[in-house]
């Protein structure tokens, strides 16, 4: 079952299927059991999707996911007021956040001081 991402009038990201490299939780059947995504991200090129399997604490960014931007102007404007308020960088898409979520997962496997 798919996963999806909406934040009305600006954008909507699909998930087809997730699976998790670390211990293989594949979601179960309704496709997102154990599996968090409190953690995704806005960027400016749309939602991007960002899991944390709650089995092993792994966290990843699905390559099989479609973003889909409905007003690009809007998007903009509520990442960057989001930016000011939060006072978190502007990120710029996928790999943005994949670099991100791989220093989420180094400092909890602890290889960072
Ligand atoms: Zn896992």
């Amino acid at each position: 079952m798919p996963l999806k991402f909406r934040l009305k009038g600006l954008a909507e990201t699909f998930v087809d299927n997730v699976n998790c490299d670390c211990c293989g939780n594949q979601g179960g059947e309704d496709g997102d059991e154990g599996f968090s995504t409190d953690m995704s991200r806005v960027t400016l090129d749309g939602i991007v999707a960002v899991i944390e399997c709650t089995h092993c604490g792994h966290i990843f960014v699905p390559k099989e996911q479609k973003l889909g931007v409905i007003s690009l102007r809007k998007l903009r404007q509520a990442v960057e007021n989001d930016s000011k308020v939060t006072g978190t960088p502007i990120l710029s898409g996928l790999d943005e956040v994949a670099l991100d979520v791989e220093k989420l997962n180094a400092i909890r496997d602890d290889h960072i001081q």
